[in-house]
């Protein structure tokens, strides 16, 4: 069946379709910064969108058909230029460099028009056209596939594949017009190409939607200050139940109200960001540190024995009163409370009311020390074990 479409119609149908997908990219881009890149491919678009006029034209007015097609094909190669350096900066987040580069096929292809005069040779000019695509589309597919490696996003998988079927389609059109053959008719290919370009369009703004869900769920989870795990993050990933062996150790800073009141609260958000950053430098894999509250971090050890998660938790400890010196300031120091969990199917949160109550004996029993959970001998005894272990001479 063929369907009875003349080529001004299927023209007129791609520059609509054109102007949508720059509007819907051009408002994807003024929303979100994880489109950045977005904005060249809707001046693609609506450079592609000026072609198809001028083409048009060319096709009602003979007289013109020389300039017209001139700069039908002009146009049209910077629109694939711009959709390529669109789609590079939307995939690697930085522009391309030079910035000139995009116009330069236009150029070369202007001068060898106005040299040779050889857009006015029908296949010649539509090969050329054409062939800009297929280059534009499927390198695009290519780099949103390769850097897929740093940023495994579904939509890009979703984008590569558009630009490579619109590549194709693209090819497929080159080929035909080469040969000067036509084993497909015009309007169906027409068809094709123009809802790749709606694919496309909207393949880039799932991926601009997925890096914003993304981006909302990594701040969602993660403290400002300290760039630790939050609260929310910590009850995410820690399990609700416990297995014997598994640890909670609570690290709470010592009198940092009086070293907010003696330095200033600046000095203070200082001392817990440094305060994080050396709890996080003794961190086992599977080991799961957060902000559990204002001045206090929780940590959750898996499979540890108690002997173990004594040392861990002290090495922690005494990392904090090394490391954490912040100009004049006297060493600020944490107190941590630790408990084991002893019976599989402990409920997590009586395993951290059992590490708060040993918390609570550590600041009665003077401050920057850590105290277990449970008998006082076994505190005398881990004790001496981790003092041992930290001052091996003495
Ligand atoms: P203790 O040794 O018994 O734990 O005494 P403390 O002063 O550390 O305990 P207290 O609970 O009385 O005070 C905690 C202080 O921590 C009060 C609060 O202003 C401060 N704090 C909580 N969150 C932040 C924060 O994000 N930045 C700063 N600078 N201070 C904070
Ligand atoms: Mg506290
Ligand atoms: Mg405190």
């Amino acid at each position: 069946m063929t369907i009875p479409l003349d080529l001004p119609t299927i023209l007129f149908v791609l520059q609509a379709s054109y102007i949508a997908g720059a509007v819907a990219l051009g408002y994807a881009r003024y929303r979100s910064r994880d489109a950045a890149g977005a904005e060249k491919i809707a001046l693609g678009f609506l450079a592609l969108a000026f072609g198809a006029l001028m083409a048009s034209y060319a096709e009602v007015d003979g007289a013109y058909y020389s300039v017209l097609s001139l700069i039908n094909v002009c146009v049209g190669i910077l629109g694939y230029a711009l959709f390529l350096a669109g789609a590079i900066e939307l995939s690697r987040r930085r522009p391309v460099r030079p910035g000139w580069i995009v116009v330069l096929p236009s150029v070369l292809t202007l001068a060898a028009g106005l040299l040779t005069g050889f857009h006015v040779i029908n296949w010649l000019r539509a090969s050329l056209f054409n062939g800009a695509s297929v280059i534009a589309m499927l390198a695009t597919a290519w780099v949103f596939y390769r850097d897929g490696r740093s940023e495994p996003l579904p939509g890009r998988r979703i984008v590569a594949l558009t630009f490579a079927a619109a590549g194709v389609v693209s090819l497929w059109m080159t080929v035909q017009f080469a040969v000067g053959i036509f084993w497909t008719s015009l309007a169906l290919t027409f068809v094709l190409i123009l809802s790749l370009k709606f694919a496309i369009a909207l393949s880039v703004i799932i991926l601009t939607m997925e890096r914003a869900v993304v981006k909302f769920d990594r701040l969602a989870h993660t403290d400002m200050l300290t760039g630790l795990r939050n609260r929310r993050a910590f009850f995410a990933v820690a399990p609700a139940k416990l297995d014997a062996g598994d640890a909670i150790v609570i690290f709470d800073a010592d009198r940092f109200k009086k070293l907010n009141d003696t330095w200033g609260h600046a000095a203070g958000d200082d001392v817990l960001h440094a305060t994080a950053h050396a709890l996080a430098a003794h961190l086992r894999d599977g080991d799961v540190l957060a902000r559990y509250g204002g001045e206090e971090f929780i940590l959750f050890l898996p499979a540890t024995n108690e002997a173990e998660a004594l040392v861990i938790a002290n090495r922690m400890r005494a990392e904090v009163s090394s490391a954490t010196a912040v100009g004049t300031m006297p060493h600020p120091t944490v107190s941590a409370g630790l408990a084991v969990c002893r019976e599989a199917d402990t409920p997590l949160r009586e395993l951290i009311r059992e590490a708060d109550d040993a918390l609570y004996e550590a600041k009665a029993a003077g401050r920057n020390v850590c105290r277990v959970s449970g008998s006082a001998e076994q505190n005398v005894a881990a004790e001496a074990k981790a003092e041992a272990e930290f001052n091996p001479a003495a």
